[in-house]
């Protein structure tokens, strides 16, 4: 049943993301990943922050908005199960769900204020860039957190693969890390490879296939041998 209520955006997420495949699938995984939730007007008062800066953590509820077109479905393969179960979109977090919601808690750094302007710097984000922002709230340790919950079938991080550069890809990572614009370039490229991105059906046979993540504008080309990931390239590409 519809009800009345208009959402908007608060505000946009700028992350390292600029593609949905390689983003790890809950916030937390990859600490390395720096972005900024830029408010937007008429909430870009540094009035509707205040006391903000208190928390260490906060929640952000945002839209999907790269997947709404799709719609949601009843059932969904969660890649956990390796794509082969079905659960209930309830019972996951599906990103094609009715009404496109997602929620993630993410570290706050700091507030910026400049020129009618607000931006929070965060990390650990799981968001693609550009992702509207519907709304934020602090997290709070005594009730958000319950250590004795059962993660059904997520109760633990995922397994982390290996991550190894060629001397070749080795030397064009230490050229970009010295830019400012490429902050904690190889933990974060080692944290995001390290979820190993793939498919899940790809995972259990030989695959020789040569993938590609966009983080920054930057390409990270990559391949898996052994069981482990190695990265073959990086190199300026995404605009
Ligand atoms: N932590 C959130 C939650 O539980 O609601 C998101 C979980 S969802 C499984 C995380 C995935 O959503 C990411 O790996 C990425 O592929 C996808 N994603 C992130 N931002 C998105 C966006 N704006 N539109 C569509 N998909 C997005």
């Amino acid at each position: 049943m519809s009800f009345n209520c208009q959402i908007e955006a608060v505000a946009f997420c700028r992350t390292p993301y600029k593609q949905k495949f390689g983003i790890p699938r809950q916030p937390g995984l990859v600490g390395a990943a720096r972005g900024f939730v830029e408010l937007q007007a008429p909430y870009n008062h540094i009035d509707a922050v205040r006391g903000l800066e208190q928390y260490s953590h906060l929640w952000l509820l945002f839209s999907f908005h790269e997947n709404l077109s799709q719609g949601w479905k009843t059932t969904v393969r969660p890649p956990r199960l390796g794509g082969n179960e079905k659960l209930g979109v309830f019972a996951t977090r599906s990103t094609f769900r009715p009404n496109g919601i997602g929620q993630s808690v993410v570290k706050l750094h700091k507030i910026h204020q400049k020129k009618g302007s607000v931006i929070l710097e965060i990390s650990g984000m799981d968001l693609l860039d550009g992702t509207p922002i519907i709304d934020i709230k602090p997290y709070i340790p005594f009730s958000d957190s319950q250590p004795d919950a059962s993660g059904g079938i997520a109760h633990e991080a995922p397994h982390l693969i290996d991550v190894a550069f060629t001397q070749e890809a080795r030397e064009q990572l230490e050229a970009y890390s010295k830019l400012e614009q490429y902050p904690r370039l190889e933990e974060l490229i080692t944290g995001v490879l390290a979820q190993d991105p793939r498919p899940a059906y790809k995972k259990s046979k030989a695959d020789p296939k040569l993938y590609q993540v966009a983080l920054f504008d930057l390409d990270i080309l990559w391949h898996v041998i052994d069981d482990r990931i190695l990265i073959h390239e990086i190199k300026s590409g995404v605009s």
